[in-house]
């Protein structure tokens, strides 16, 4: 890829990715770690050409197939809620979508494994990962309501996708001390959860209100 391309000019350039992390402070996001990935991913090269001028604004924005690229504001409260509590080897996401939340976590944890059930967009991540050169994720096409028992316990589990209820196997699947975060709840009224597991226990706290789409059952090939 171009440096050009990667850099990107006029709408996405660097100061208008400034302006976002900016942003995002003013919003009290603080790890300055999350903060410089938001500034290092260039979020253009995850939707269409036709929205890359709108890439660096703080909404959601379609990539197809009724889904949707994650908030920046979003993707950083989640990101920072995950990390507090200690490092993460293993990382699994439910939901790989286009693959931006993917590209701003993988560089602070050590391993990725990311589930996604629309083909298509599996292959479309892929590409795009591999073209920023990161080279720590895993992918897989499944329905990851099931998780991905064979790399379990992960330290860390994120939902980009709201289920009603968060699904069993992806707490059994976390670590004592790891974290799970997830957008849960019916549509116009879900919550943003973080559950951390103790030894006996679950602890759950509320982020607060989040809009995403739903968790839905099965494979799309
Ligand atoms: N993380 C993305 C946003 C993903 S949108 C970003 O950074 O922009 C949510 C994604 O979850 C969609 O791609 C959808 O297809 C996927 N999804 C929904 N239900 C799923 C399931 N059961 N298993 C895996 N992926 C699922």
């Amino acid at each position: 890829m171009s440096e050009s391309r990667l850099a990107g000019i006029g709408m996405t350039s660097a100061r208008t990715r400034e302006r976002l992390v900016q942003r995002l402070q003013e919003q009290k996001i603080s790890n300055i770690r999350v903060l410089d990935r938001i500034r290092q991913v260039p979020r253009h090269l995850f939707v269409d050409e036709a929205l890359a001028s709108r890439a660096y604004e703080d909404t959601a924005l379609p990539i197809g197939f009724g889904q949707t690229i994650s908030q920046p504001f979003i993707v950083a409260r989640m990101t920072e809620a995950l990390l507090q509590g200690g490092p993460i080897e293993r990382l699994l996401e439910v939901g790989t979508g286009c693959g931006y939340q993917t590209a701003v976590i993988a560089p602070l944890v050590t391993q990725v494994y990311t589930v996604e059930r629309i083909v298509a967009l599996v292959g479309r991540a892929r590409r795009t990962l591999r073209e920023l050169k990161i080279r720590n994720v895993n992918f897989r096409h499944d329905d990851g309501n099931v998780g991905w028992a064979a790399r379990a316990p992960f330290e860390g589990i994120l939902l980009t996708a709201a289920p009603q209820e968060v699904p069993p196997a992806l707490f059994e699947q976390l670590a004592v001390g790891g974290r799970l975060i997830a957008p849960v709840g019916a549509e116009g009224r879900q919550q943003l959860m973080r559950y951390t597991k103790r030894e006996h226990r679950i602890v759950q706290e509320s982020l607060g209100a989040v809009s995403f789409v739903p968790l839905l059952p099965g494979l799309l090939s």
